[in-house]
């Protein structure tokens, strides 16, 4: 085995092996393999929402195990390689049919597979577990590293699959059935076509972690396929305000030519910069002249379509991996939560909102409620499509609601394409998010020092709530930071449409 000799010879083996996961990192970037190993600290902390989706990739990980019974689970952590070794050799010379997490090593790259399945004259199948609802290309390369190491350490591997969750499963209630929970897909064509090179590329990212920190310009490959928890430390040259990054959808291609010109800030745009579309060089001239820009015409045609009273309406939702309630599907979003804020004509505003008190399916309940709440006339605003999709599913999935709730369809207007198209706020950069939208036109109003500011995290807490996780006394302060966030919500979006309308001279 290719230990190098250093002084710290056992230290640097450990540090320069790659696993599935570092060769994963190094393909997506070599500058974040060198420092996952050799400046860790240098990571931004695991969020609660990014730690969620890590708990929810184990949880299907187990499940899918389901998919082949009987197995046996090589039990040892990631600090006890050595001892999972030793297992998988253990257990394969037995004669185990059916393992659960076995270790490999090969070429000094450490696998663990999900589940490796003994196919008779000496073969194995490799089924890699993904959470997601679709195989993505990095799947394909961690696979296929896997299948370079199995065979390196003398495990035959006959067929190659990725296991997956379907998102049209709709589940009845009791245990899950895994055969139409997942979706097992072979991908050994795949795997094959990129076998060729994985040596080549184990070589290149082992020579990466043992040399100098890489020079790596930061770009597409930041966000693509994972987002990178060092983009703080490698995007820390980028100003504070008005960063070029932070145009809507800029191209490799212009962010990388800006930086050749030494452009790291939006003000610092040249006017001849070409690379830029229409939309994007007209954020750059809002930004530099530091005035908003409003289109009084169409805005004012835009907000004439209203009916008042105006009902400013916001979800929010859980959307588990697994799904909680008897009739949903994974990765469903399912409303738990509403806001309404009915707008006069003279400005004045009532409050209305409901919170599932319990841990049982919310949504019948809650359409109850918003029915009575959103009254059978006026406009109901809603910011970017997310309400009008969840109202379809609901009218989808409790046909015996669905003609109070197509009634609200038929009342529904979009505020965010409004805003995009007739107004542009130098501090938004061009965003159009209701986060960055409020604080630009409504500077008195602010998500800062809310317990909840964004709906991955109420999502999480809810689930937590909902899952048990919480003490009553939890739950209870929880339901207050939501409604306080979700109040918020429709209360910016009433807040923009009087600011809207008085842009509009109305
Ligand atoms: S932030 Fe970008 S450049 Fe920096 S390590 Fe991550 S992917 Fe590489």
């Amino acid at each position: 085995m290719g230990v190098r000799v250093r002084p710290c010879g056992y230290a640097f083996h450990m540090k320069t092996r790659l696993s599935k996961s570092r060769f994963q990192r190094g393909l997506q970037c070599e500058r974040a393999l060198w420092l996952s190993v050799h400046e860790p600290a240098l990571a931004a902390p695991v969020t609660e929402s990014t730690q969620w989706v890590f708990d929810q990739g184990h949880e299907v990980g187990v499940l899918a195990q389901r998919l082949f019974p009987c197995g046996i689970e090589v039990a040892e952590g990631p600090r006890e390689t050595e001892q999972a070794l030793a297992t998988t050799a253990r257990l394969i010379a037995d004669g185990a049919t059916v393992l659960y997490e076995p270790a490999f090593t090969h070429d000094d790259v450490l696998v663990r597979v999900d589940i490796l399945v003994w196919v008779g004259d000496g073969m194995w199948d490799l089924y890699e577990v993904k959470s997601g609802g679709r195989v993505k290309p990095e799947n394909i390369t961690d696979a296929a590293v896997q299948r370079y190491v199995l065979i390196g350490a003398g495990i035959p591997v006959r067929r190659t699959h990725i296991v997956h969750l379907d998102t049209s499963y709709v589940w009845e209630g009791g245990d899950y059935d895994v055969e139409r929970l997942f979706t097992i897909e072979d991908v050994t064509g795949a795997v094959m076509r990129i076998a060729p090179g994985i040596p080549a590329e184990v070589a290149r990212l082992r020579a990466v972690l043992a040399g100098a920190e890489p020079e790596v310009r930061p770009g597409d490959r930041c966000r693509k396929p994972y987002g990178c928890d060092f983009a703080e430390h490698c995007h820390g040259f980028l100003p504070q305000r008005h960063p070029v990054t932070a145009l809507p959808r800029l191209s490799e291609r212009a962010f990388h030519a800006l930086l050749d010109l030494g452009v790291t800030s939006i003000r610092d745009i040249p006017e001849e910069f070409e690379l830029l579309t229409p939309a994007q060089a007209g954020v750059v001239r809002a930004v530099k002249s530091g005035e908003p820009w409003v289109d009084a015409d169409g805005l004012a045609r835009a907000l004439s379509r209203l009916e008042w009273p105006v009902r400013h309406l916001d979800f929010e939702t859980v959307n588990p991996a697994l799904p909680l309630w008897p009739g949903t599907r994974p990765y469903q979003a399912i409303p738990f939560q509403y806001s309404v804020h009915t707008h006069h004509e003279d400005g004045s505003l009532e409050h209305r909102e409901y919170l599932h008190p319990g841990t049982g399916d919310p949504r019948r309940t809650l359409v109850a409620h918003l029915v009575e709440d959103l009254g059978s006339a006026g406009s109901i605003m809603h910011y970017s499509s997310f309400e009008r999709t969840r109202i379809a599913e609901l009218a989808r999935d409790l046909p015996g609601l669905a003609g109070p709730l197509e009634a609200i369809t038929d009342r529904l207007v979009d505020l965010e394409p409004i805003v995009r198209r007739h107004t542009l706020h130098p501090h938004t950069n061009g965003r159009t998010s209701i986060k960055h939208v409020l604080p630009a036109w409504c500077p008195d109003l602010s998500y800062e020092g809310l317990e909840i500011g964004d709906g991955t995290t109420a999502s999480v807490r809810y689930l937590r709530g909902v899952r048990g996780e919480l003490t009553p006394g939890e739950r209870a302060e929880l339901h207050a930071h939501l409604r306080e966030y979700c109040k918020l919500d429709t209360l910016a979006m009433a807040r923009l449409l009087d600011m809207l309308l008085q842009q509009a001279g109305e």
